[in-house]
């Protein structure tokens, strides 16, 4: 069937109220569901003219981008779906368990957690290696079992959170000025991204692991400030005047919503990322140009930039990415639709918007994988280049894994 054939199919489905893959079973919950008639009524409407605009502007836009193309380094696009699951540094009962059932599943790749600045889940030369891992090298073990199954790995990085360090660690950092610091002092356990020490960490950890495993993708994760009051500390402060030649009187009022400085002071911050990001993609290209670098960002990206300091729009434009991947963790379907459509708008073709669902997430409460079904198929309407699942559980390789299997992927991701 041509793309342009089942996109349709699925546009009618969807205007007609039943999602084209449900099972039976799933088809009958909806159905018994209590909710107004008049809601489900409105809530098609307004989704199905959201998607009808996301389709007209696919079906417009065929030449600039790949649909379905994976996440391969843009320089060799291939047409294949990417579907891919997050997961911890370790899956339950073994990775060569998960890969197997990924795999019969027509998945194609994991983003399995290796480590957070604190904190390494492999063989680490860098960082501390968690203690649970001096015996399992997950992330080795995570590579063989995959790629004996045919799924790629790309290791996911939590970049700037120490998330899961040692105290000692985190403290040692904060007492050598590394940290980040908010409008009261507050020192929290994320790293500064103007300290050349912490970029040159990042470098020193993305080299290792390209270098030392066989990986087919880098994932930065939490390549974010924790909000808007972050960082404040007086690097920072003297890095922003020196260039920007801002003339602070009140520090850090000025540079905070509302003070005089605080539109060039958010600019200022989605800078420091961007950069941070650019280094980190050269040395990884220089390395190893086959790996498809990526990264898991928030959904909403005018605000989330001006919020979070993570620009991924910007990050899309100079070719920073090799394909993007926002986590659209909602269970409303006006939701999803709207981020997708604005999402492929910045993008504007560059790379495969890869989308990322989180029926396990803590912001979603899914009913069940017939809502996640009706994600992937309202993401393929949107001709989105494949899709990521938070995450792999137990749960999610029984209840989830075997539906998907005879719905959404029941076919191969290869044309
Ligand atoms: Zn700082």
């Amino acid at each position: 069937m041509s793309n342009s054939k089942r996109l349709s199919n699925q546009l009618n489905r969807l205007a007609s109220g039943i999602p084209s893959s449900l099972s039976t079973a799933g088809y009958q919950h909806i159905m018994h569901t209590k909710i107004p008639h008049w809601s489900i009524w409105l809530s098609s409407v307004v989704v199905t003219a959201t998607i009808i605009v996301g389709w007209w502007s696919v079906a417009g836009s065929d030449s600039t981008l790949p649909p379905n193309a994976s996440a391969v380094n843009s320089h060799e696009v291939k047409i294949v779906e990417l579907r891919g699951v997050w997961s911890g540094y370790q899956v339950e009962p073994d990775w060569d368990v998960a890969a197997q059932k990924l795999s019969a599943a027509n998945f194609n790749a994991v983003f399995p957690y290796v480590c957070s600045p604190g904190i390494a889940y492999y063989h680490s030369q860098v960082l501390p290696v968690s203690q649970f891992a001096q015996q399992h090298n997950y992330l080795a073990e995570a590579v063989t079992a995959a790629h004996k199954h045919n799924i790629a790995v790309h290791a996911r990085i939590l970049t700037l959170e120490m998330l899961f360090a040692a105290e000692h660690t985190k403290s040692a950092f904060a007492a050598a000025g590394r940290l980040m610091i908010n409008s009261q002092g507050k020192t929290a356990p994320w790293l500064c991204p103007t300290d050349p020490r912490n970029r040159q960490l990042l470098g020193r950890i993305v080299s290792e692991l390209v270098t030392n495993y066989d990986i087919d993708g880098l994932q930065f994760d939490y390549l974010r400030y924790p909000g808007q009051d972050y960082c404040l500390c007086q690097r920072c402060r003297r890095q922003f005047a020196a260039d920007t030649g801002a003339r602070i009187s009140q520090w850090a009022q000025d540079v905070l919503p509302g003070g005089s400085y605080a539109p060039q002071f958010n600019r200022w911050r989605q800078q420091q990322l961007t950069a941070l990001l650019s280094d980190i993609v050269a040395r990884v290209r220089a390395a190893r140009p086959d790996v498809a670098i990526s990264a898991a960002v928030f959904p909403r990206w005018a605000e989330h930039s001006t919020r979070f300091g993570q620009d991924a729009a910007r990050w899309v434009q100079l070719g920073l990415l090799d394909f993007v991947a926002p986590m659209n963790y909602t269970e409303d379907r006006l939701d999803f639709a709207t981020w997708l459509l604005t999402q492929r708008k910045a993008i504007g073709g560059r790379v495969p918007l890869v989308v990322g669902m989180g029926p396990f997430s803590d912001a979603c409460q899914f009913t069940g994988p017939e809502q996640l079904v009706e994600q992937i198929q309202i993401a393929r309407s949107f001709g989105a280049g494949g899709f990521i699942i938070f995450k792999y559980t137990d749960q999610f390789a029984q209840e989830y894994l075997p539906c998907l299997a005879e719905e959404a992927t029941a076919i191969g991701a290869s044309p």
